[in-house]
């Protein structure tokens, strides 16, 4: 990974936003910078320095990681170590004038930043920077694609266990058993997220994680799940039926299957998220079933389950060749059941391609 070449690109745009310097606590922003995983840390760059603040705990471990940054092991919380830091250093540094230190907003809390302002001396003030480091993150290099796609295949491969295991009377939990144990069996860090193993009128739930429930003789389960390998996400969801699908339940599931893509078939450079999303919403209104579609389509993934960009309505931003996204339209019936299909999507120079390898289907167990 091309840390320092990470850490020049945001520094050239420190100007624009009227910043000297950035203090980065968000840990996946801060593993993204210099490649640290520890679970306490805070990465100050400057115009020209950068300097990873840890504790004790993580000597050894910064030590392997960290790339392109100076580590500073502290027995303080890393982001009063940082600011402590710079108080006794800025002269050496040669910080002449005054200095404005962007924090990340979304990511400091209103004690934190009160802190850093008691520690620091006058002549720096500190700002609220926007979520650089997260719009960087939005597109990936091929070095993150080709892990992607590696927690991709092994996420993938978790499907199997799950129709497996889906029978009548078995509880939820049971069913994620089976598909986290595989998991880690083949290598996972962990899971993206608590596995969501969702049955009968629970289908209705569009996050109904596995519970004790026990699987009805009849309806739908929305599985929804994923690995972290490489600490790169996965993300993918497959709708089953137990039993014989009736007539009406094929028709609900190919509904939202053509919805999702709909919704794929939009996706190249220059269309804004917000199309994207348009298109799956469009297609299940034209249905009948607009307003059981209570959430966005989808959303980033790389690092976090989780990121940037948000495929909502009215989001503007412009897919871009590199971004992975997800595409997940579905439709929930209170108290009857619920259909959701997700795929993860590269955006390419010329369109989009599907990552995930599993089939559409509508599958009966
Ligand atoms: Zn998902
Ligand atoms: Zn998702």
């Amino acid at each position: 990974m091309d840390h320092k070449g990470r850490q020049n690109n945001l520094r050239e745009v420190f100007a624009k936003h009227r910043l000297d310097a950035l203090l980065v606590t968000h840990l996946p922003n801060i593993r993204y910078l210099c490649g640290f995983t520890g679970s306490a840390g805070a990465l100050l760059l400057t115009g020209t320095r950068s300097v990873l603040f840890t504790d004790g705990r993580y000597t050894a471990q910064a030590r392997a990681e960290v790339q392109a940054a100076r580590i500073v092991i502290g027995s303080k919380a890393p982001l009063l170590a940082a600011a402590e830091w710079l108080a006794a250093n800025h002269k050496s540094l040669g910080l002449k004038g005054p200095q404005r230190v962007g924090i990340e907003g979304e990511h400091v809390t209103v004690a934190g930043r009160s802190r850093l302002a008691s520690i620091l001396p006058h002549k720096f003030r500190l700002r609220e920077a926007p979520a650089l480091v997260e719009q960087a993150r939005m597109v990936k290099d091929a070095e993150e694609i080709e892990r992607i796609r590696t927690a991709v295949a092994l996420g993938a491969s978790l499907f199997d266990q799950a129709v497996q295991a889906i029978r009548p009377g078995v509880r939820e939990t049971e069913v994620a058993a089976e598909m986290e144990y595989a998991a880690r069996r083949a290598g996972a860090e962990e899971m993206s997220f608590p596995t969501i193993i969702a049955s009968g009128s629970r289908s209705a739930q569009p996050h109904g994680r596995a519970s004790g429930a026990t699987i009805p003789g009849e309806g739908f389960v929305i599985c929804d799940f994923g690995v972290i390998l490489a600490g790169y996400c996965s993300d993918m969801t497959r709708t089953v039926y137990v039993g014989r699908p009736t007539a009406e339940a094929r028709r609900f599931y190919q509904v939202v299957r053509e919805a999702q893509q709909a919704a794929i078939e939009t996706v190249k450079p220059g269309v804004s998220v917000g199309e994207v999303d348009q298109a799956a919403r469009k297609l299940l209104r034209k249905q009948g079933l607009g307003k059981h579609f209570t959430h966005s389509t989808g959303h980033g993934v790389g690092l976090e389950i989780h990121e940037a960009p948000r495929l909502a309505a009215g989001q503007g931003e412009a897919l871009r060749p590199g971004m992975v996204i997800t595409i997940e339209p579905g439709a929930y019936i209170p108290g009857k059941w619920g259909v959701r299909i997700e795929d993860m999507v590269l955006v390419t120079e010329r369109g989009y391609e599907v990552l995930t390898p599993t089939s559409k289907e509508l599958i009966a167990v």
